[in-house]
């Protein structure tokens, strides 16, 4: 960090003499974080702050394929000798794939389309 802060000072500081002096300022954020900005008319870095950078989700539509398990049901198929009720689980529908569209973002939220 201290190189990187160095190479950028220098970068800050090569502007040619005629054109300003180095500008070295101290301000803070809106979120009460000091931020150090270093630099010339031309070329300036800052470092520190509080606040994080608003995050705009840029979605790209992604399809996959999903599966849908079998529907079972438990239903009445009949009686035994006693009259008693005889109860089995069902296939109701079978399981399929379906394709579905998500809008996805790179920070990982996603939605369905
Ligand atoms: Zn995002």
């Amino acid at each position: 960090m201290k190189t990187l802060l160095a190479a950028f000072a220098a970068l800050a500081f090569a502007a040619p003499a005629a054109e300003a002096a180095p500008d070295l300022r101290l301000r803070f954020d809106p979120c009460g974080g000091p931020v150090l900005r270093i630099g010339s008319p031309r070329f300036a870095v800052e470092f520190g702050g509080r606040c994080k950078p608003v995050h705009h989700h840029r979605y790209r539509t992604v399809c996959e394929r999903e599966w849908v398990p079998p529907l079972f049901q438990t239903c009445l198929v009949g009686y035994d000798a006693c009259r008693r009720p005889i109860y089995r689980q069902v296939l109701v529908r079978d399981g399929y794939w379906r394709t579905v569209e998500y809008r996805v973002c790179d920070c990982g939220h996603r939605t369905r389309c």
